[in-house]
């Protein structure tokens, strides 16, 4: 049976330097196919989708609000043809009545152990309109490595070099974040994968760079150090998500590898100021994840965040705007004071302001978004700060000889800076 599983293009944000990542939950499903299936896989970020329609079954993975309605407009296309869609992925469970009206079958929920009976279904014309799995989670020492060799590697670097790839060593969250759908989706429980199940995984990708895509690691301190405990003999280089703010982790965390975090910026307090710090400290870079707009914000305090940024040395800084995404606090409370702008989904890509903030117009935050981006990038471009990155992780390979030089990574090692993408 020939299964074709699409990931939808979105809309990526503007003044972002434009870049693409081998996406992680199409793999972590493949792995959960039946044996004798014939899986293509097409990422319409990186690919035209097929012209030809040779396939019996058609899957739609999508994990952002603003590729929704990209897939369900994919889908509609399938189906129209007669061939049947199921859809999935985060994105589906976000969105899940609204995706029930444009697929044959939603599976809402993790696909471990659970795709031989929707296949079967499917094969004895008898698929569901809905696979509920919400909260009914797999066990999570049934997770295996992901099936990474679907995709298609070269269509994911940047300027000839290979990006990171994705992994997980956990599930959940037991955060609740105010603008975080998570505790929706995970029901705030944090479950970790045995460790062998992790080490298994990451010892088998071909890629020494890695993205730990879980959640956030600072969710337990002992389940923490035990992992980057593994971790050191492999020599991995990876960015990820939070790391405790605590010296002993991050003495290990630097000794396992943290290239760089990405970390939530939230205010100017010393706290936030030690917290970047501390990363530097270790030798890990701090990539700022800065939400604008929230409704403590005032003009004045967005354009000090920004001196702030600059002040602490930030390696890098990703701008957002508060987004009333489905199934959050913000949304509760936004639905409540009747503030929402927009519910055309194409609209959710969080650099557009879709609500009324607080303390200003909504032009006038849609303008800091830009003066943002601008002023952090005013001296030295993204492309420049990338590149500083990306030589902070030669250097770390060089020091434990894991360097495995691609061509364009030869071609900065001979010409050095001259060579650096210019912004
Ligand atoms: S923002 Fe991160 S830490 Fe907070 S609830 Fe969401 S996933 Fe958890």
């Amino acid at each position: 049976m020939k299964f074709r599983l699409i990931y939808p293009r979105w809309k990526k944000l503007d003044r972002q330097t434009e870049f693409h990542l081998p996406p992680h939950g199409p793999v972590v499903f493949a792995a959960t196919l039946p044996e004798g299936i014939d899986v293509e896989f097409v990422d319409e970020n990186v690919q035209p989708l097929p012209a030809d329609d040779h396939v019996d079954f058609v899957g739609i993975s999508m994990m952002l609000t603003s590729q929704v309605k990209r897939g369900w407009a994919i889908a509609d296309a399938y189906r129209a043809t007669g061939i049947p869609v199921i859809c999935g992925g985060i994105g589906a469970m976000l969105h899940a009545e609204e995706t029930a009206a444009h697929a044959d079958s939603v599976f809402l929920g993790e696909t471990e152990g659970r795709m031989e009976q929707v296949f079967a279904d499917f094969r004895n014309g008898q698929l569901q309109k809905v696979y509920d799995f919400f909260n009914d989670h797999p066990l999570i020492g049934s997770v295996g490595p992901a099936r990474r060799s679907i995709l298609n590697r070269e269509l994911y670097n940047y300027k000839g070099v290979q990006m990171v790839d994705l992994v997980h060593a956990s599930r959940g969250c037991r955060f609740n974040c105010y603008p975080c759908c998570v505790s929706f989706l995970g029901g705030r429980t944090f479950r970790p994968r045995p460790y062998d199940k992790v080490m298994e995984e990451l010892a088998g990708i071909d890629n020494n760079r890695l993205f730990i895509v879980d959640n956030s690691l600072a969710q337990d301190k002992a389940w923490e150090m035990g992992l980057f405990r593994e971790m050191i003999p492999l020599k991995k280089k990876w960015c990820c998500h939070p790391i405790e703010n605590d010296d002993d982790v991050l003495d290990l965390a630097a000794q396992a590898g943290a290239w760089y975090v990405y970390q939530a910026i939230i205010d100017t307090s010393d706290y936030i100021r030690d917290r970047i710090k501390r990363y530097h400290d270790y030798g890990i870079a701090v990539e700022g994840t800065i939400l604008l707009g929230m409704d403590h914000q005032t003009q004045d305090d967005i354009k000090r965040l920004i001196d702030f940024l600059l002040e602490v040395n930030l390696d890098l800084a990703e701008f957002t705007v508060l987004t009333p995404f489905p199934h959050t606090r913000t949304r509760e409370d936004m639905d409540r004071e009747n503030r929402v702008l927009s519910n055309d989904w194409d609209d959710y890509t969080t650099d557009r302001v879709i609500f009324k903030p607080r303390h200003m117009s909504v032009e006038k935050l849609q303008e800091l978004y830009h003066y943002a981006w601008d002023t952090f990038y005013r001296d030295e471009s993204q492309n420049i700060k990338m590149f500083k990155l990306f030589k902070r992780v030669i250097e770390k390979e060089k020091a434990d000889q894991t360097f495995r030089p691609r061509r364009r990574e030869l071609t900065f090692r001979r010409f050095g800076r001259a060579e650096a993408p210019q912004g």
